[in-house]
């Protein structure tokens, strides 16, 4: 079988439990590499730099970009985020599947020029689910909740994109499904096709001439 990772690209709304998922994900099981991203927002209390982003300034971000060091970037609600490139392609290659917790326009991106990557959308169970969890967290101000929520609306146009749909209700539902939307990517026969060609002509030598 084929022993590359594969690359995983979660976005949902602010507040859907993303961050929440990815870490029981982690926890849970091995072989996944999540990816840090680089930002220009300013961290929230108990953020810290190099483990949930690298906090940058925009000349800093603005450098990465000429530098073409970013698989992706793109602007959410006022500040930068993008995806290093060679902590992505470095883990892939030792067959870790990466995961990108990243928004809409990036990951539109990220199919665009790596079309085999899997795309999967969390969501809570209802908006107003969405809403108590963006207020619970109690890390931004109404008016950052305010327009997280109004880009809600924009990013739910785009669900369909995402090959997978992952409600987040119950956690510890939702992580053992996103293991199990990963795990059965690796038996695809077009991510396989190594393992088909060697088996054909395996076979190939018993077909009777
Ligand atoms: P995101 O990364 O998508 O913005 P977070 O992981 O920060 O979202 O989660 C937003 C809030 O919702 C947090 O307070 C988190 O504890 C809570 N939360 C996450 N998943 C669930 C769940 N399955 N049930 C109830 N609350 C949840
Ligand atoms: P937050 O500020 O809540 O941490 O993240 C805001 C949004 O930016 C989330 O939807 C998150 O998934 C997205 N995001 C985080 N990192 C990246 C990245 O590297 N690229 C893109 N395009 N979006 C990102």
């Amino acid at each position: 079988m084929n022993h590359k990772g594969i690359l995983v690209v979660v976005s949902g709304f602010s507040g859907a439990g993303k961050g929440t998922v990815m870490k029981a994900l982690l926890n849970q099981y091995d072989n996944y590499a999540l990816s840090v991203s680089v930002t220009t927002r300013q961290p929230r209390p108990g953020e810290e730099d190099g483990r949930e982003y690298f906090f940058r300034t925009r000349e800093e971000f603005e450098r990465l970009i000429e530098e073409d060091a970013l698989i992706e970037y793109a602007q959410y609600v006022g500040n930068y985020y993008g995806t290093p490139r060679s902590y992505v392609e470095q883990k892939l290659a030792e067959g870790k599947d990466v995961i990108l917790e990243i928004e809409i326009q990036g990951a539109m991106k990220v199919k665009e020029k790596i079309p085999e990557a899997l795309l999967v959308f969390v969501t809570p169970p209802s908006i107003e689910e969405l809403k108590h969890r963006l207020v619970g967290r109690g890390t931004e101000t109404p008016e950052v909740i305010a327009s997280r929520l109004s880009r809600a609306g924009e990013e739910a146009e785009g669900m369909e994109a995402y090959e997978y749909l992952l409600i987040n209700d119950d956690l510890d539902t939702c992580v053992r499904e996103l293991h199990q939307i990963i795990q059965s990517e690796h038996s695809r026969s077009s991510r396989n096709p190594e393992f088909i060609d060697r088996l054909k002509a395996e076979s190939g030598t018993f077909l009777k001439k």
